[in-house]
């Protein structure tokens, strides 16, 4: 549905030099998938998202939106592609003059359509929104959830094939986030729209993407599905982002009592930290103890976490382990064959 190749998006530094917010990115987002594009402030997300729907001109690269060229596009062509892709933004931008269904009814107006079709399309959308009985109050008397689902609406109004999410849960509290993003994934499945989600919180990611894309100063250092990427995170920026929602080290009080540990174990077998990430549906045994009967060997739990990661419950256990080095790689062995994915953290916490 949306395939960018190669954007580059250069501007010139008040030194005289050249800045690169995007550096050469190509994605290739398919029909009715919702797609995280997720980094820090700074990282490039919204420049990339402007690139787009050609808000932004990139000043190198290739935009095919449902298999048209936005590059080689009239600017009247350009107009009317761009009703096909909605946007929602983080501070709403709706019109405070305006009702719920003016609002909504925005674009419609702008296209020229009569008040009777106008009223034919805007009903529904306010009910799919569950804004219907809000429908002629104005912005200032809407919580900041409600004033979002406006914004849906008003995204809705063209029948996009895409919609854009610019950090369009960042000012709404947790609970507000969560009912927003239930409404964004019912709204994908039954319009089949794709959705891009721009954001800097995992948090979104993990409940509603199913690939994602990490960016770091106007680069993609990442992309997978979501589960992939939560399971192997693989540059920093990505653990990093993970780490603030699945611990990847172990907390600096209990650093102490595992050296104790670890001690008390010198003159036996060798010691290992292991990290087990697993998925829930794909592990379907239980495997620390059983690992635990075949090999006659303790496991110490060091740390634990589930979450869940597209509605699939999604696990890191962090445990100490003392045997020898055959035993070893047999249960290293065991546990791969079994899903689950192992790495050794002792070095990075001792
Ligand atoms: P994000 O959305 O990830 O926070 P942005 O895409 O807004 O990041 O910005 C990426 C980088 O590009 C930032 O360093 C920003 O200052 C810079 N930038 C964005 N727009 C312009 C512009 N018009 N001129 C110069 N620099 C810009």
């Amino acid at each position: 549905m949306i395939e960018l190749q190669h954007i580059t998006q250069r501007y010139p530094t008040p030194e005289g030099g050249v800045f690169y917010a995007l550096n050469d990115v190509s994605l290739s987002i398919k029909a009715g998938e919702i797609f995280g594009i997720i980094g820090r402030s700074g990282a490039g997300k919204s420049t990339l998202v402007r690139c787009i729907n050609f808000l932004n001109r990139p000043t190198e690269g290739i935009v095919v939106i449902d298999g048209k060229c936005l590059n080689t596009m009239s600017e009247a062509e350009l107009r009317a592609a761009r009703r096909k892709i909605g946007m929602i933004f983080q501070h709403f931008n709706l019109l405070s003059s305006r009702t719920v269904f003016e609002n909504a009814a925005f674009p419609l107006e702008l296209v020229g359509m009569d008040k009777a079709a106008i009223k034919a399309k805007v009903d529904p959308l306010l009910e799919l929104v569950g804004l219907t009985e809000h429908r002629n109050k104005y912005p200032a008397q809407l919580s900041g959830g409600q004033k979002q689902r406006v914004g849906i609406a008003r995204a809705l109004a063209n029948d996009p094939e895409v919609l854009l999410s610019d950090e369009a849960t960042s000012a709404l509290d947790p609970e507000t986030t969560v009912a927003t993003l239930e409404l964004l994934k019912r709204i994908n499945q039954e319009l089949k729209l794709t959705i891009v989600m721009i954001t800097h919180q995992m948090d979104v990611v993990k409940q509603i993407c199913d690939r994602v894309a990490v960016m770091n100063k106007g680069i993609v250092v990442e992309e997978g599905s979501v589960i992939d990427v939560f399971r192997r995170p693989k540059s920093e920026t990505t653990q990093a982002l993970i780490g603030n929602i699945m611990a990847q080290q172990l907390p600096a009080s209990m650093v102490e009592r595992v050296r104790e540990q670890i001690a008390a174990f010198k003159d036996s077998e060798p010691s290992h930290i292991l990290r087990l990430t697993f998925v829930g549906q794909e592990v379907t045994r239980p495997i620390i103890s059983e690992a635990s009967r075949i090999y006659n060997i303790n496991f110490n739990i060091l740390l634990g976490q589930i979450d869940e990661v597209q509605g699939k419950s999604f696990g890191t256990l962090t445990v100490l382990t003392s045997c020898s080095n055959d035993v070893f790689m047999s249960l290293m062995d065991y546990l791969r064959r079994h899903n689950v994915t192992v790495e050794e953290v002792t070095s990075n916490v001792l």
